[in-house]
């Protein structure tokens, strides 16, 4: 079969919620991969962070096969042999208290949605049904009808009423906008420290910081979705690092599964976690073996193979030769690590045609909203191929 067959499949058998490129992948390895021509693409998408590691990681595979052949599924009414150490590795890297496992990133999200309130009914005492948990405008959680609820993009939103309440929104990197938004009943604060999805939108220096004190302060539990920014991508662990701070609530997903297999977690601190009594929560496939099998060994490879320090050296030059391509329709390069973006203006015509000759080249991206290229390849990117990415992308950008 060639490349136009099987995206005619595609469209003929498959639900028309996402409008890929059309390239045919069939292979990857590290931060290439290969479509059914045989043609070599650099991935600069990292199928949205979740191949930190790079595709086909050996490692990762080999973890992956050798699980396989012992067990894969208990479901949580049994234990496995690989959980606790999967708990234990994550809580001691994090310093995290406890750990709840999931599959995706928006069941994450979900589950903290869950044990905050509980916590708010059962600790801080805010009266049945009434609490209030404030997020971000231009956020990104996910897919779910709770999270689409609280989303302020159109196309997520729309047609998918009628919402779950007690969300509010605020402007993003505003930290007053949330002291003035707390309320009594206020138990959560639900942030990404870097919006990805909305474009890579960095808050202000000290943000971070600003935001954990006024949660501390009113007794509002910070609930950070590193989901995107989290293991590497921005040159650190987890983004919370940039500015010291340790959220009561991390969310993480995406690479942890080092694209092998979906697993997400909420890293919690003891309090909040431990309002979920048996039987209030659970997933069948979450905390399989398979997937905590995985997970260790693609957090093990990040830390062994330097992946989280290439992350910030790399970036540093990719963003450095980006921000050399000086155009007057070039409105703004901008990114920590390796999660880095460039913004047009409404005036070079959108992004995507720009996209579009990126992969006739030979690198993968996707633009994100109109105007705005987003380019986070794997972390185990090298020198020399972040020098051929900027070559490439220079000469399209002309
Ligand atoms: C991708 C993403 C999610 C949702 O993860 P899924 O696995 O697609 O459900 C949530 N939050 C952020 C910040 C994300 O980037």
């Amino acid at each position: 079969m060639k490349t136009q067959d099987y995206i005619d499949l595609e469209n003929q058998y498959g639900a028309n919620n996402y409008a890929p490129l059309d390239v045919v992948i069939t292979k990857g390895e590290g931060v290439w991969v290969e479509d059914a021509e045989g043609n070599r693409y650099m991935d600069c998408l990292s199928a949205y962070s979740a191949v930190n590691q790079g595709h086909c990681h050996p490692k990762i595979m080999a973890t992956m096969q050798e699980q396989m052949q012992k067990l894969t599924l208990t479901s949580r009414a049994f234990r496995n042999d690989q959980l606790g150490l999967f708990y234990k590795e994550l809580c001691e890297l994090t310093n995290s208290h406890k750990v709840l496992p999931m599959n995706s990133g928006a069941e994450a999200v979900e589950s903290a949605i869950k044990v905050v309130r509980k916590w708010g009914y059962t600790v801080k005492g805010v009266p049945k049904d009434k609490a209030e948990i404030i997020v971000c405008d231009n956020n990104f959680h996910g897919r779910t009808i709770a999270i689409v609820g609280f989303s302020s993009d159109y196309d997520s939103r729309n047609g998918f009423g009628p919402f779950p309440q007690g969300f509010k929104s605020i402007p993003y990197g505003d930290a007053q906008a949330l002291k003035a938004a707390i309320t009594p009943n206020t138990v959560a604060f639900l942030v990404e420290p870097i919006q990805g999805e909305a474009g890579v939108n960095i808050p202000p220096d000290g943000y971070l910081k600003e935001i954990r004190e006024i949660c501390t302060e009113n007794n509002v539990m910070l609930v950070l979705d590193e989901i995107q920014t989290g293991l590497g991508r921005t040159g650190k662990l987890l983004a919370e690092e940039h500015e010291g701070i340790e959220a009561d609530l991390t969310l993480i997903g995406k690479a942890l599964s080092g694209g092998f297999y979906p697993v997400s977690a909420v890293l919690s601190n003891k309090e909040v976690m431990d309002v979920l009594n048996p039987g209030e929560h659970g997933s069948t496939f979450g905390g399989n073996p398979l997937a905590a099998a995985i997970a260790r060994t693609s957090l093990k490879v990040l830390i062994d193979e330097g992946m989280i320090e290439n992350a910030a050296e790399m970036g540093e030059r990719f963003m450095a030769g980006l921000k050399m391509i000086e155009k007057p329709y070039i409105k703004e390069v901008r990114g920590k690590g390796l999660m880095i973006a460039v913004e047009f203006r409404p005036k070079a015509g959108g992004a995507k045609k720009y996209v579009k000759k990126l992969a006739k080249k030979g690198l993968l991206c996707k633009e994100t909203h109109a105007n705005t290229i987003r380019f986070a390849p794997p972390l185990v990117i090298k020198k020399e191929e972040v020098d051929w990415a900027l070559k490439v992308i220079t000469e399209v950008l002309v």
